[in-house]
């Protein structure tokens, strides 16, 4: 953190060096009065984008029409960003255009809620003119101006009020509350993408009940995904992440699996689901522990373990699943390629050609060595293949 701000210094005195005017803001103060860890340290500027890039060394124009180049410093990339205002919104979602402006107070004013809307200097003095300070005392989540204006302008702030609720564990203000019931419909304005950004901070957020509470209210029915849940399973799941969510509410109804797409996750999350409710379903048909200990990997018992803790309806697996989790590290092989025999092996061994029961041939070998009913050794594999399999033309 403190190679962060260091490096941070740095770059406004730079500017400063020049005349400009440079400040943190956005996040990085917030959670530096709430001494949380900071990861991005943004800067804004009154220097415009041109002079951005001249007055350092490695920049990478990001989105210069926007304001934002962003200048690498001791191999830290920053966001720095000329003060800015934005234009009217007519598609709920995105300024119709942006103007830069040469007051910082301005540029504050765009921004989405007051304990968001702080900026400091490079000795830590709080430019704080939306009183962002008195909200993070009070633990409130409360926009810059008028809140139904607000989220008029943008819908995807009504989520961020919420995922901000679960990270920080704060509470809506009283406008910003109703302003979120009275715009929910607005959601369906945002990109699937930008929602699921925010869903998956909520998820890994301190107080997620409070703001599933929320979104219950108001905004389920207008997202992707989970419109189709009802308001009791949602509330019932206490999902320790946006996966076992899905993972809980497809358990719950097979249907929602079509839906699954609709939240555009990436492939990693995807093929996470997919293992995780394939897993639950061997964990019912009551599969050898050794057996799901090879087929599954340790993050995938873990996730599938946080979501039979929670949910009483899976108690009976929950002792199979222990099980298989802790033999996973006494398995003879980890996978097919630490097999003692292969598809060429075999057929020399036996002197026969390849054909279909190579494939059954070498499945049936890996299930035996793993249930450990055979020795992971080629003579005695190759002993129990000219005992008990079959090629098409009778035993072999
Ligand atoms: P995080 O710690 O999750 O990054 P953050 O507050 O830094 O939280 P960002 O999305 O990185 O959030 O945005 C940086 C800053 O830009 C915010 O603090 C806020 O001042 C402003 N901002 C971001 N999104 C919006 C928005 N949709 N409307 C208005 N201001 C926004
Ligand atoms: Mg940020």
């Amino acid at each position: 953190k403190e190679t962060l701000f260091k490096a941070g210094r740095k770059i406004i005195d730079q500017l400063e060096h020049h005349n400009y005017e440079g400040y943190f803001v956005g996040g990085a103060v917030r959670d530096y009065m709430l001494q949380r860890p900071v990861n991005d340290l943004d800067i804004t500027t009154n220097a415009l984008p041109d002079v951005i890039e001249s007055l350092f060394d490695k920049t990478i124009d990001v989105g210069k029409a926007h304001g934002t180049i962003i200048v690498m410093m001791d191999d830290i990339p920053f966001e720095v960003t000329t003060y800015r205002l934005e234009g009217d919104y007519s598609d709920h979602r995105r300024p119709d255009a942006v103007y830069f402006t040469l007051h910082l107070k301005e540029d504050l004013s765009r921004r989405d809620f007051t304990i968001n809307a702080m900026a400091m200097t490079q000795t830590m003095d709080l430019y704080d003119p939306y009183h962002g300070a008195a909200d993070l005392k009070r633990q409130l989540i409360t926009t810059v101006g008028q809140a139904s204006e607000r989220f008029n302008e943008d819908a995807l702030r009504m989520l961020r009020a919420v995922r901000f609720m679960s990270q920080l564990d704060f509470t809506l203000s009283e406008e910003t509350e109703l302003a979120v019931k009275e715009h929910a419909g607005l959601l369906q304005h945002i990109a699937v993408e930008r929602m699921t950004a925010e869903l998956e901070k909520l998820y890994s957020g301190i107080n997620t009940a409070d703001a599933k509470n929320i979104i219950a209210d108001s905004l389920l029915k207008y997202m992707p995904f989970f419109k189709y849940i009802s308001k009791d399973n949602y509330l019932n799941s206490v999902a320790s992440s946006l996966e076992a969510e899905a993972v809980i509410q497809i358990y719950k109804a097979r249907d929602l699996q079509r839906h699954l797409p609709e939240l555009k996750l990436s492939n990693r999350s995807k093929t996470v689901i997919k293992q995780a409710l394939n897993l639950l379903d061997e964990l019912n048909e009551k599969i050898d522990a050794k057996l799901l200990a090879y087929r599954y990997e340790t993050d995938i018992f873990q996730l599938v373990s946080d979501i039979i803790k929670d949910n009483s309806f899976l108690n009976e697996a929950g002792e199979l699943l222990s099980e298989a989790a802790a033999v996973k590290v006494q398995l003879p092989i980890a996978d097919r390629s630490a097999l003692a025999v292969n598809g060429n092996s075999l057929m020399a061994a036996l002197g026969l050609k390849g054909g279909p029961w190579l494939k059954d041939c070498l499945f049936a070998v890996e299930r035996q060595v793993v249930l450990g009913k055979i020795k992971n050794n080629e003579a005695e594999i190759i002993n129990w293949v000219k005992t008990h399999v079959k090629n098409e033309n009778g035993n072999i």
